[in-house]
């Protein structure tokens, strides 16, 4: 039994423990050290960092803190002339419940690896989707012309991706509708090809599952690949676990169905930044799109609004894969910050009745009711 000890906040904490009893892994939690914000805790600090059979320590944080925890144990372990090996938690269990689809072994990462790698991914396959739900956060349902992602370009970003991160721990591929394109298959393979670590994700909202040819299911399954069905009320929950089940794939679906989606545009453009960024619940989702990457999905979509509604929205945003300053390592700091764009994203948020098939979208739809400004 190999001991170790954790610093970490109390969600992370709670999860790891949850991740190693489920597993009865041969690694047994001996000390643990809870931080929050601006710990300064040292003597407990100092009290881990003297257990004499300890393996290595954790460091676990879901609040992105890992560097500055560090500190807190390196400074506390030279004040106590003694060397601590030291491990990140992989962030990716912050998000996930599913401990039986989680690779255990790749848990404790080096520093190197954390520093070099970004958390999570998402790309579109395609911006279409045959669900348009109402409101749609990545305005699927205006796209008013068939738009499935070009391959060779995707293959390059990617490719220049695994230049600039050693890792990327979560990737999901998605839309749209994912299987609305008959080259999935080619992006999954590719995707594992080149990001061979990963936990891989195909996001679907499972109405097309009945249609999906037997190759595609054996590349999914092939690559280790996980489906996340996105559960609306419109789709046969019962139905879409009998194909996963029989085609013998991971798959993750809610036991609820989706029953609203939040409004979260200001049009005005003029909400606080910082706080904006704050309250986001899709600041982590980071996209990659036509060779740029962003926090979200907002800023590389928000074309599709604009020419819907014939709006103007001014967002430049995006990080230029291929800008010559962009170097290897700096893309877990850059995704991680607020962008201009987020003063267009409202701070409190309105619920909106989830509606599939919503071809005559408004404005409303995604912008709050507090903030309505827009012309016409
Ligand atoms: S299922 Fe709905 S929310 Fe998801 S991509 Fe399609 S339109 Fe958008
Ligand atoms: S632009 Fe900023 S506030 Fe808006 S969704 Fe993206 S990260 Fe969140």
């Amino acid at each position: 039994m190999k001991k170790i000890g954790v610093v970490g906040t109390e969600n992370m904490l709670d999860l790891l423990v949850r991740a190693l009893e489920y597993f009865e892994s041969d690694y047994k939690i001996e000390q643990r050290v809870l931080v929050d914000g601006e710990c300064r805790d040292t003597e407990k600090i100092h009290e881990i960092v003297m257990m004499s059979d300890m393996e290595f320590l954790v460091i676990a944080s879901d609040k992105e803190d890992y560097f500055l925890y560090e500190d807190l144990v390196k400074r506390a372990a030279d004040a106590k002339e003694r060397e601590v090996k030291i491990r990140f938690l992989h962030p990716y269990l912050k998000y996930i419940h599913h401990f039986h689809l989680f690779d255990y072994e790749k848990l404790f990462l080096d520093r190197e690896d954390y520093a070099n790698s970004i958390d999570y991914l998402e790309f579109h396959v395609t911006d279409n989707c045959n669900l348009n739900c109402k409101g749609c956060a990545h305005f699927s349902n205006i796209v008013s012309r068939k738009k499935n992602t070009d391959f060779h370009s995707w293959e390059k970003d990617m490719l220049r991706l695994k230049e600039l991160v050693d890792n990327i721990y979560t990737i999901r591929i998605m839309g749209g509708e994912p299987f609305l394109n008959p080259e999935l298959g080619k992006f999954v393979a590719k995707t594992r090809e080149i990001f061979p670590q990963s936990m891989i994700h195909v996001v679907s909202n499972g109405m097309l599952l009945h249609k999906v040819s037997k190759d595609i299911f054996q590349t999914i399954r092939a690559n280790d690949v996980t489906i996340d069905i996105s559960y609306y009320p419109e789709v046969d929950r019962d139905k879409v676990v009998e194909i996963l089940e029989a085609e013998n794939l991971k798959y993750r679906v809610s036991t609820v169905s989706t029953d609203e989606f939040l409004k979260y545009m200001n049009l005005k453009g003029d909400s606080d930044i910082s706080r904006a960024y704050a309250c986001c619940d899709f600041k982590e989702c980071h996209f990659l799109y036509e060779g740029k990457v962003s926090p979200c999905a907002f800023p590389l979509l928000v074309k599709y609004f604009n020419e819907y509604f014939h709006e103007s929205l001014d967002i430049r945003c995006g990080i230029d894969l291929y800008s010559p300053q962009l170097e290897k390592g700096m893309l877990r700091e850059l995704l991680n910050r607020p962008v201009d764009a987020c003063r267009y994203c409202a701070i409190d948020k309105e619920p909106i009745p989830w509606e599939g098939h919503c071809l005559d979208a408004d404005r409303s739809d995604w912008c709050v009711e507090g903030e309505k400004t827009w012309k016409g």
